[in-house]
């Protein structure tokens, strides 16, 4: 279903109104976690000041400790709702057990599955059966083709309204947290129709390689990039250290103004 092979021509996939295709590049941004009204707002306004024209946050957190902040659940929903009524931008939140789904889905315009589920088969099932558009990050150790069957679940379940996250892999270099796999962009750009996007945040895991990677994601073809931005990342509940300032922000405006998109990429 999502192969190229029966379908050569790529897909957009619209999420309310807002297009993710190889006609444009989108820019998601937001804070990594809700946190507050306030903070959601804040990071929300400087997200829309830097192009965003959708809104990422996670209400449910699926972190490597379990003594680390775990996310709002519903109250961070609520958030969201809030702060899209106020700056008009769609919300993408991480959706992270099965029984969740329906309620994380009244809330969101796109359910996220993180790179921790990619291959929780239950729950692509689920999210599958939402009625929502989708964005399935590709698990930290799992190959193309494990990426690819895992959007195959979802979208046998009847949705093909499904955008495929590059967030960096697991690999021998601690340099970086993870390491930014950026020839995937056009390798699954060549195998399925499907849209790729890319998470220079969560790849790299520090702000100072946020830019060069977005330039590299834009300049390989990616449709679009999500990108961490917190008003106070030093008292940022998860991911401070990767998260970019309004100082940063006029810089990744103008990486998505200096690499015009390569409109109608095939
Ligand atoms: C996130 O985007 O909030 C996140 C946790 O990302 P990943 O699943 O790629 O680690």
């Amino acid at each position: 279903l999502v192969s190229r092979e029966n379908h050569p021509q790529r897909s957009t996939v619209t999420v309310r109104g807002v297009p993710i295709g190889p006609d444009t590049v989108t820019l998601i941004a937001g804070p990594c976690a809700v946190e507050t009204p306030e903070q959601t707002l804040e990071a929300a306004l400087m997200a829309k000041a830097a192009g965003a024209t959708l809104l990422r946050g996670g209400a449910y957190k699926p972190r490597t400790s379990p003594y680390a902040f775990q996310g709002l659940g519903e109250k961070g929903l609520r958030i969201l709702a809030d702060v899209r009524e106020q700056t008009g931008l769609p919300i993408v939140t991480e959706v992270v057990d099965a029984h969740d789904v329906a309620l994380v889905a009244s809330y969101a315009d796109m359910l996220q599955v993180g790179t921790r589920n990619a291959g929780n088969f239950a729950l692509l099932q689920a999210v599958g059966a939402a009625g929502k558009p989708v964005m399935l990050k590709r698990g930290m150790t799992a190959t193309i083709e494990e990426w690819l069957m895992a959007a195959e679940y979802v979208a046998q379940r009847g949705n093909l309204d499904i955008v495929l996250c590059e967030r960096g892999i697991r690999t021998y270099e601690p340099a970086t947290r993870n390491t930014l796999d950026i020839s995937a962009v056009p390798v699954v750009q060549r195998l399925s129709h499907l849209p790729v996007i890319v998470d220079p945040s969560h790849s790299g895991g520090r702000r100072d390689l946020v830019l060069p990677l977005s330039r590299a994601a834009v300049a390989v073809g990616a449709d679009g990039l999500i990108v961490d931005v917190h008003p106070h990342p030093e008292q940022a509940l998860c991911d401070g250290p990767q998260a970019l300032v309004n100082g940063d922000l006029d810089d990744l405006a103008t990486v998505m103004r200096d690499f015009p998109p390569l409109l109608g990429r095939t």
